[in-house]
């Protein structure tokens, strides 16, 4: 039997964290094993769900990376199948018309709370055999009333509980729409899936499920629950703690592969392996693995994760990604005799940016011209001895024939010595005049970038700008 998993999200917010960790881990089964992953979407919910949020799913899906076999398959285009299950568990007597009202309900669960009793439905209706005229009605399931129900979790390990526990769940409401429990039983069953991974919130409705698909004459698939994912406070992570959905991570930067890693390494571990490729992850990760208890979001440590991508990976790898935020910030990146290839500038800058936004930021100088110095810059580094260190800087560079780094360096040496002044005051002044900024990667890299022609024009520039200054 190939083995199946699904990732079965409500599209009424965005792809959250939580979310995608649930999906990675259920993908990661279906890959290893060689079996399939769907995609449903419990959009039953017509009020709460949105397109916008089917969307949002299907995006941050494919922007991590996981793919699917089928899917995305929606609940609410599986309406006539739900019914017909509802006449079969009529017929068969596993489910019951219930004719209780409100007021009924709400007396006997008033009774119940007055005894100390758990609330719960009493039953009334179980053996009933008429069918009383104008009445409305919901189906409710027959759960048995004796017995446990096991629960073999790969994460959690077993859990019982008793049927005492359990009441008669109502699987349609009046108007004949189908509930929650009861469609993802129906599907589980119909998609054929074998293991049920999915966050531990719904551990409580798992006995309940377990107990529909044996009524319904099937086997039971294996479950694996979750844990959550808290916020540093120990609270269920939530937006409060900047949580949100995982194209946020794409716009702040984030490669997908790290954000996967870190949801990876978030509860589960090989080793002390920190970086794993898809591959690695698809071989080392075993469901069983998972740790059972709740993990903490920790932001610092998937920017690091985000950086060690930023160092090693392919530098076409980076560009591709990398791509979003030239876009997203307006950068567009000419490649030509008179400027640097992209590839190069990455070479260079891969050791210094955390993450790919701040990349796209930091490399605007080789490509465009700026209009003004970064203020706080041009402060700290311009003095009285700017102009004279500049035009000596200029003269020099002027008379390089063969524009590369090592020429660059001697002649930023010989000013150094000419004018009997350090690295330290030369080296900023030059870094602000040719990048309008105190950050660049050594200089006589980032000139020999810039080139020759701008970098000179540059100086020429920030000659009489600082001469303006200080005359
Ligand atoms: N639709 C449910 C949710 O978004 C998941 C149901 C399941 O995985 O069984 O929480």
């Amino acid at each position: 039997m190939t083995l199946r998993t699904r990732f079965a999200p409500s599209p009424t917010g965005y792809l959250h964290i939580g979310g995608a960790r649930t999906a990675l881990y259920s993908w990661l089964h279906a890959r290893k094993h060689n079996g399939q992953f769907v995609l449903r979407i419990e959009d039953t919910d017509r009020e709460r769900s949105t397109q916008a949020s089917v969307d949002a799913i299907i995006e941050g899906m494919d922007w991590l990376g996981l793919d699917y076999d089928e899917g995305p398959i929606f609940q609410t285009e599986r309406f006539d199948r739900y019914a017909e299950v509802i006449d079969q568990m009529l017929e068969q007597g596993t489910a019951y018309r219930c004719y209780c009202t409100r007021d009924e309900l709400d007396a006997v669960r008033e009774a119940q709370r007055a005894n100390k009793e758990k609330p719960r439905y009493n039953g009334k209706c179980r053996d009933r055999k008429d069918t009383p005229e104008g009445l409305d009605s919901v189906i409710r399931f027959k759960n048995p009333l004796e017995g446990d129900v096991i629960i073999d979790d790969l994460i959690k390990g077993q859990i019982v509980i008793n049927n005492r526990e359990l009441d008669d769940l109502i699987i349609a409401r009046t108007d004949g729409t189908p509930t929650y429990n009861f469609t993802v039983v129906v599907d589980d069953l119909d998609m054929e899936m074998t293991h049920i991974i999915r966050g531990d919130d719904h551990i409580n409705n798992t006995p309940r499920q377990i107990n529909m698909i044996t009524a319904l004459g099937k086997d039971v698939p294996k479950y694996a629950h979750a844990p959550m994912i808290l916020g540093d406070d120990g609270k269920r992570l939530s937006k409060r703690h900047g949580a949100v959905g995982v194209m946020q991570y794409r716009d702040d930067g984030y490669f997908p592969q790290a954000v996967l890693n870190y949801l990876l390494r978030l509860g589960w571990s090989h080793e002390d392996q920190e970086i794993f490729s898809r591959e690695e992850m698809i071989e080392l990760f075993k469901i069983e693995n998972v740790n059972g208890a709740a993990s903490t979001f920790n932001t610092k440590k998937l920017i690091w994760v985000n950086e060690q991508y930023i160092k090693t990976l392919p530098v076409a790898e980076i560009a591709e990604h990398l791509q979003w935020h030239l876009d997203d910030q307006g950068l567009t990146i000419v490649e030509g005799d008179d400027f640097p290839t992209l590839h190069d500038v990455i070479e260079a800058h891969r050791d210094r940016a955390k993450t790919l936004k701040e990349l796209a930021a930091g490399i605007r100088y080789y490509y465009q011209d700026f209009e003004s110095y970064d203020e706080n810059a041009a402060k700290k580094h311009f003095k009285t001895a700017t102009p004279a260190i500049l035009q000596n800087l200029l003269d020099k560079f002027s008379q390089i024939e063969d524009w590369n780094a090592q020429n660059i360096e001697t002649e930023i040496k010989n000013t150094c010595e000419e004018l009997e002044l350090g690295m330290g005051k030369v080296g900023p002044a030059l870094r602000v005049a040719v990048t309008g900024t105190a950050m660049s990667p050594s200089l006589e890299v980032t000139l020999d970038l810039i080139g020759k022609k701008r970098s000179l024009a540059r100086l020429e520039k920030a000659v009489e700008f600082a001469t303006a200054k200080y005359a």
